[in-house]
């Protein structure tokens, strides 16, 4: 038997002193040489184990084979039957923790690199196919009609799914582009939007049409919805709404939310100022509070912006931080300062309401909270100032109530998040089901396509009578 090679093939990325003063992509994919030495490490195991960790359930080893195999049209047709937004999914999910983790390699030491192989695929396609050219075959019609809130992940994936299955799918989207937050919060060196937008365009070539500028619950209520046709209704509006420390001195200027700043920075485009001219603080000392995803986009992009010193204060330690792992490692060769066990007190102004600086508490870790994770504890008599002129506050976002609040009988928790069967996405609400971050709060992009296609096959059924 022919000896294991446990050493995962390397990406090249930018070198962090360049990528910190741009926006542009920091890793930089696979070559096909690079694609074929990683494919070649997969043991083509019959357990499959890492279908089982992926939560649309991608046949890994087959699209790992024909790229193997040099037969890349096969590779994009094994990846999109199951997952119509490979090219996002190859770049953000967390396949440490699901597909990755599950991998039979990852028993001895490195798995495959699953993710760094399915945007090869995807970028591929872009690149030689065209992302829209090559799609299924329509499906015969069922003259049924169906209403998509939101077009995230959840949306798109729902949507995706029950066109293939011949429904007539219509999302609804508030903002001015599709995408949810991989359009308005992940910034372009990250994901490029014309990446998302590519694979935004293959949902609508499936015959999904999509129809901007609409926030539902302001133009038409649910109900009215169904009134006007629509045999179904799926909701995925996400956690758009940003939770605060809740001091009255957060009230100061040059203090965002992440969702605020991110959004002028990437969906507005502040980064391309002078071409865009949405205003943007530029701090010069910047304090980002929070340990996830949003807190390290938004750090190294007003790194990016041109900020001399970024922080990053959050209050448990890098064990608990639950950005991914290679996200923290990118910021952290990129210069942000970590201020771990650091809590924010107060926010300090000066005379014109502008926010200077930031007394902060030294935090130990005590007991697990009900999350699993250490408590942190104040330290008495640790307080300690930092001279800060701009401030992100990253400490997680919750749905906004806006569709909760028109739609009777719809059932929500004390946290804002729609009430919907795990199995089948269902809410108590007839003809309605809901999945993504409106369900289970600010979550990911996988689990929210995962609940999108789980809502599609119940919805199908349903419509099938
Ligand atoms: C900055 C940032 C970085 C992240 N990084 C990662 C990462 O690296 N990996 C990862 O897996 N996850 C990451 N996440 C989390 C991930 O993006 C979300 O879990 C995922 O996008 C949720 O998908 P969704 O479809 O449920 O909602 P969303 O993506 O939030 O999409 C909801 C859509 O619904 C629209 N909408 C809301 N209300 C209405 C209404 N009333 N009418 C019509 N439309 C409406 C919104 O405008 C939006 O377009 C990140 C999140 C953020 C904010």
């Amino acid at each position: 038997m022919a000896k294991l090679n446990l050493n995962r093939v390397a990406m090249s990325r930018q070198a962090p002193k360049k990528r910190a003063k741009n926006f542009n992509e920091v890793a930089l994919g696979y070559s096909w040489e690079q694609a074929q030495e990683e494919a070649s490490r997969c043991i083509q195991c019959p357990k499959r184990n890492c279908v089982e960790g992926c939560p649309v359930e991608v046949d890994i080893p087959d699209f790992i084979k024909a790229i193997r195999e040099d037969d890349m049209p096969e590779a994009v047709r094994i990846l999109k039957s199951k997952n119509a937004l490979p090219g996002i999914c190859g770049r953000v999910c967390p396949q440490e923790t699901q597909c990755e983790a599950t991998c039979t390699l990852a028993k001895k030491e490195a798995p495959i690199a699953i993710g760094r192989l399915e945007r090869f695929v995807a970028d591929w396609e872009r690149a030689n196919m065209g992302a829209t050219k090559k799609r299924p075959k329509s499906p015969k019609s069922t003259d049924k009609k169906i209403a998509v809130v939101g077009s995230g992940p959840a949306g798109l994936t729902a949507a995706a799914e029950l066109a293939r299955l011949g429904h007539g799918v219509t999302i609804f989207e508030a903002l001015h582009v599709a995408g949810g937050v991989l359009m308005y919060g992940i910034p372009e060196f990250r994901l490029p939007k014309e990446i998302v937008q590519a694979e935004v365009d293959y949902v609508a070539s499936l015959g999904v049409k999509i129809e901007l500028d609409s926030v539902v619950g302001k133009l038409a209520t649910l109900d009215e919805i169904v009134a006007q046709g629509y045999d179904a209704i799926f909701l995925g509006t996400g956690a758009g709404l940003p939770m605060f420390m809740g001091y009255p001195s957060e009230n100061l200027n040059g203090i965002y939310s992440a969702n605020e700043f991110l959004t002028r920075v990437n969906l507005m485009k502040a980064y391309l100022f002078p071409d865009y001219d949405t205003p943007v603080k530029i701090g010069k000392q910047v304090a980002v509070i929070g340990g996830g995803n949003v807190a390290m986009d938004s750090a190294r992009c007003a790194l990016r912006l041109g900020a001399d010193k970024v922080y990053i204060v959050y209050r448990r330690s890098e064990a608990e931080m639950p950005a991914r792992r290679e996200e923290v490692e990118n910021a952290m060769e990129e210069g942000i300062e970590f201020k771990l066990l650091t809590n924010p007190k107060k926010f300090l102004g000066n005379e014109q309401n502008w926010v200077v600086g930031m007394e902060c508490h030294e935090m130990e870790l005590g007991e697990p909270d009900e999350s699993g994770r250490r408590r942190p504890v104040v330290k008495e008599g640790s307080e300690f100032t930092i001279d800060v002129d701009e401030v992100i506050v990253a400490l997680g976002t919750r749905p906004n109530p806006l569709i909760a609040s028109t739609t009777p009988g719809l059932d929500t928790t004390k946290w804002g998040t729609v009430v919907a069967d795990e199995a089948t996405g269902k809410t108590v609400k007839d003809r309605v089901w809901a999945g993504g971050d409106i369900v289970t709060g600010a979550a990911t992009v996988i689990s929210a396509m995962g609940a999108g296609k789980v809502a599609a096959a119940d919805m199908d059924r349903f419509l099938r009578g």
